[in-house]
């Protein structure tokens, strides 16, 4: 089958650091309502040293890779979506151990510990309209499709088409973590920053594997 190696997690955070620069403002403009408009500088901040890191001193497995990523992440992100990103990637990365090269299903099998990661320690679910609200479905939607036989890019397709929709699906919930929670209803009507950068994240995702 296919196998996932070191260079496709690498494409990944360098598409990702771009996206997350074309769109650090609309970034920033969902956290002004809601919350404290830095989410698009943030997580510009980071990426721009995750991209740094990886170009200057690139790791030679895939999950050396991710958990580069996240520890850049930790230290430069400065804001709550910091620790939780770097979680994700640190978690998966170590479940992914050393290989050299991993399937497609290790892949989402260590995302899902990295999400369930990001849960426990940010204690939301989904519903308390936070990043998980797109990561979940994401998770969810990859390994539904790569158990229905569907190739590594479909799969990825499928998991960014249902990051959308649920970051999409924010804009109605109250928020019940993080600063928007300190507005109770009046964080109803809006979308929450950290599920629309979760979702250019996934998406960089499935462009690596195109
Ligand atoms: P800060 O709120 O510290 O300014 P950011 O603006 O960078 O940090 O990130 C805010 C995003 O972090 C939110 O939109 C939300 O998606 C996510 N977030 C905040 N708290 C939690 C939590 N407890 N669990 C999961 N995600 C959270
Ligand atoms: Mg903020
Ligand atoms: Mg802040």
């Amino acid at each position: 089958g296919q196998v996932i190696d070191t260079a496709f997690l690498r494409r990944w955070f360098i598409a990702a650091a771009s996206v997350i620069e074309r769109e650090a403002d609309r970034l920033t403009e969902l956290d002004s309502p809601i919350g404290d408009a830095d989410h698009g500088a943030n997580m510009r901040r980071g990426f721009i040293a995750a991209r740094t890191a990886v170009e200057k001193e690139p790791p030679d497995t895939p999950g050396g890779v991710l958990v580069l990523v996240g520890r850049q992440l930790i230290s430069t992100v400065g804001g709550a979506s910091g620790p939780l990103y770097g979680t994700l990637l640190r978690k998966a990365g170590k479940a992914l151990g050393d290989a050299r090269q991993v399937a497609p299903e290790q892949l989402a099998q260590a995302l899902r510990e990295g999400v369930d990661g990001v849960a426990q320690l940010g204690g939301a679910a989904q519903g308390d309209k936070t990043m998980l609200d797109a990561l979940a479905p994401a998770v969810e939607a990859l390994t539904f499709a790569l158990d229905k036989g569907a190739g590594l890019a479909e799969a990825l397709s499928a998991a960014a088409i249902a990051a959308d929709e649920g970051a999409l699906a924010t804009v109605p919930m109250q928020a019940r973590k993080g600063r928007a929670s300190y507005l109770g209803e009046r964080s109803i009507g809006h979308q929450d920053p950290g599920a629309a950068s979760s979702a250019l994240l996934v998406g960089a995702l499935a462009g690596a594997a195109r």
